[in-house]
């Protein structure tokens, strides 16, 4: 389903965290709860980030209770951040630069989610005028990615997210509707809109799902053992704690590692071609 140049795109969005100076454990504000034991301000090193920008407590973070961190992805932000911007220069060594630093990754973060996204609608077949308009918005935003720190800071992001997701929901509606067709007619009628259902916990397992719209759906916790989820829009949705055991993903739309990372399932969870599953899920 992915085009090589969208599946090239997406890997430039791996995050190298040995080219990363370590800024999610330090630039981002994390507050104690079940996925994270400590309170740590933003702006702070982890007690956990070593000299070498390493984790020193990497191989168990689970056992040691910081499972958000394994679930963490920030898309390569990192390295682009502390390699592209700051052009290799650490805020450990130069203390000036680390506010700054710190205030840049999270924008970054979220360009990147940006061009993630855009190189997935674009690696659908969908008709020249919704491509050729997601393609601008890809130049434009992986041009903001060379900016530097100030002129990134000053960027107001709703600007390139709001007409995005636009195209986004189009790209959604488009590819859900093709699949719709081609189901048979007794399921042509039932409610596909569940837009930011309230599905936390719910039973769905076993279920023809296909080509439901869960944009920004809370399915915390809801079982969804062996479920066909092909072609489903899950953009923005709350995975976690999902049951995926079994479940068939595999042209699930808009899905990201980080939510995969946030869900249960097991080794015959179908993902999609750009998704790896995580190393904790049980066989
Ligand atoms: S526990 Fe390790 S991975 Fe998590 S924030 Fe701290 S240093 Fe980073």
């Amino acid at each position: 389903m992915y085009s090589e140049t969208a599946k090239n795109i997406r890997e430039s969005l791996t995050a190298d965290c040995t080219k990363c100076f370590g800024l999610c454990c330090t630039a981002l504000n994390i507050i104690a709860s079940n996925d994270f034991p400590i309170n740590k301000p933003a702006g702070t090193a982890c007690v956990n980030l070593q000299s070498d920008y390493g984790c020193q407590i990497h191989s168990n973070l689970r056992e040691r209770g910081f499972k958000g961190c394994t679930v963490f992805d920030c898309l390569g932000a990192g390295q682009v951040v502390s390699q592209v911007t700051f052009k290799g220069e650490s805020w450990r060594d130069n203390s000036e630069i680390g506010d700054e630093m710190f205030r840049v990754f999270p924008i970054m973060e979220q360009i990147h989610e940006m061009i993630a996204y855009t190189a997935e609608a674009l690696s659908y077949d969908i008709p020249h005028a919704l491509s050729d308009k997601l393609s601008v918005h890809l130049k434009e935003l992986q041009n903001i990615t060379k900016l530097d720190a100030e002129q990134l800071l000053s960027l107001d992001l709703v600007m390139y997210r709001f007409p995005l997701n636009k195209l986004l929901s189009e790209t959604s509606k488009y590819i859900r509707e093709s699949l719709i067709a081609k189901l048979p007619s007794t399921k042509n009628s039932k409610k596909y809109n569940h837009e930011r259902a309230d599905w936390i916990g719910k039973k769905l397992s076993g279920k023809d799902l296909r080509a439901l719209d869960l944009r920004g759906a809370y399915l915390i916790a809801a079982d969804m053992r062996n479920t066909d989820l092909r072609g489903v829009d899950f953009i923005g949705a709350d995975l976690r704690d999902a049951n995926l055991s079994g479940a068939n993903l595999s042209t699930s739309m808009f899905l990201t590692q980080m939510q995969i990372n946030s869900a249960k399932g097991n080794d015959k969870t179908i993902l999609p071609s750009h998704i790896q599953p995580p190393s904790n899920w049980s066989n």
